[in-house]
């Protein structure tokens, strides 16, 4: 299975709208439990002429109602597409890929039918080129808590972290640990800044949420003591340990990842194990963290 990582990080399939992609070989069980969300960047749909429409949109209760009722009443079809509702003040944007039932439909009559919607405030439009179409409008990516951001397949990062290990034998397990610990350190850090110790502790199964959200990995607390610090998680299809064979567990981003965030947002001094991998043959991994001792510098 092709699964995509956002570095910094969220995720994002090359195409794939199921009805389009071609690719989609999945067991019935697997299509049951994933609930994936897709970012398109691009489409292919042979022989068929399709648009990319970025809108600005009013911000008013019933806009993006009204402009895709627009679309519809003209035949237009929306294929993929996010919405994001402008704060105070701001139109609010909708990038999303449309296909007119009328083949004949030109670009100029696509707009002209758009900007005529009253909450359109704004409109760029691209039009495919023998059935493909990449989306050169929009950028850059950005994560909802405003972070730039960039997509990665998952398949490409885990050669990259295969290939280190390959290099630098257990050397590669200690870099990879203190990229992820880097990383967990940075997310950490902008978390207290923003909700507050008491918030986090409270919400810490929603914190721990985040790598589900990012696409790293389902993620569960199964067991966190504050003081002394001792917190387990379980992380199902980790993106760091599928795909890896290993005797040893391989989760050392996520392993100092981990790390990083509790010690940032705790102030406390840890350690983590990976009790289970997936690149072990376990059916999951699981990180658990201990303190080492307390008064850092938080
Ligand atoms: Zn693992």
């Amino acid at each position: 299975m092709s699964r995509s990582l956002i570095i910094s990080v969220a995720t994002l399939e090359t195409t794939s709208i199921p009805a389009y992609s071609g690719k989609q070989v999945r067991s019935a069980t697997e299509s049951q439990i994933e609930h994936p969300k897709i970012i398109t960047a691009f489409m292919y749909i042979p022989k068929k002429s399709y648009f990319l429409l970025n809108l600005e949109i009013r911000n008013r209760l019933g806009d993006l109602a009204a402009v895709s009722n627009v679309l519809a009443q003209s035949g237009i079809e929306i294929l993929s597409g996010s919405f994001t509702r402008g704060a105070v003040g701001n139109p609010g944007r909708w990038q999303v890929f449309v296909q007119p039932l009328n083949a004949n439909f030109t670009s100029e009559e696509l707009k002209r039918l758009v900007v005529s919607c009253p909450d359109v405030v704004g409109c760029q439009i691209k039009e495919s080129r023998e059935g493909l179409l990449v989306d050169s409008v929009t950028f850059p990516i950005k994560i909802s808590s405003g972070q730039r951001a960039m997509i990665i397949r998952n398949d490409v990062w885990e050669g990259m972290l295969q290939k280190t290990r390959e290099k630098f034998g257990s050397g590669g397990d200690v870099i990879i640990y203190e990229q992820g610990n880097m990383a967990g350190r940075m997310s950490g850090r902008e978390l207290l800044a923003a909700l507050g110790r008491d918030f986090l502790t409270k919400q810490l199964d929603q914190v721990i949420a985040m790598y589900q959200a990012l696409g790293w990995g389902r993620a569960k607390i199964l067991n966190f003591v504050q003081s002394p610090m001792t917190l387990s998680i379980r992380m199902w299809e980790s993106a760091e340990c599928m795909g890896q064979k290993s005797e040893k567990a391989t989760g050392h981003f996520i392993r100092g990842h981990i790390v990083g965030h509790v010690e940032e947002i705790f102030g406390v001094e840890c350690k983590c194990v990976e009790t289970s991998c997936l690149a072990k043959g376990d059916p999951y991994c699981e990180f658990v963290l201990e303190e080492k001792k307390r008064g850092l510098s938080k």
